[in-house]
């Protein structure tokens, strides 16, 4: 449920501070503290979910509430006209902080394309 050396759990535990925009029993959304966009922030469970790979049933209040707020959220950051929303899971999608944590980011300007393309 909660992991004593995980630095999200830490944010959710009151432990280490963080902008933070919206909380609720279950889920957490903050200012990424190196943000890639004008709006860059990350939706997060409270209870310390690894990654998707270890998503269970009980979570899915938390993860179904990430997806129903980013809209909400997003527009009341300044993306007004579109966002993108990125899960990065286990070492091939990058995945830096192993407790699940969903992307929010956008801006007036169209963000740079999903992925680079291969030459
Ligand atoms: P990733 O695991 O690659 O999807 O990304 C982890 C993200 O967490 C990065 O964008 C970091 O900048 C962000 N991050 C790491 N530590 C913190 C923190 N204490 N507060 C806010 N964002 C953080
Ligand atoms: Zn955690």
């Amino acid at each position: 449920m909660t992991d004593p050396n995980c630095i999200f759990c830490k944010i959710a535990r009151g432990e280490i501070p963080a902008k933070m925009l919206f909380q609720d029993a279950d889920v957490m959304a903050f200012h990424d503290i190196r943000p890639q966009a004008p709006v860059h922030f990350l939706l997060v469970p409270k209870a310390h979910v690894a990654t998707l790979y270890d998503a269970q049933p009980e979570h899915e209040r938390a993860l179904g509430k990430m997806l129903a707020l980013a809209g909400r959220l997003a527009r009341e950051a300044g993306a007004s006209d579109g966002f993108r929303s990125i899960v990065n899971t286990g070492r091939v999608g990058h995945q830096e902080v192993y407790h699940v944590h969903m992307h929010v980011l956008g801006g007036a300007e169209p963000l740079g394309p999903m992925l680079q393309r291969r030459k």
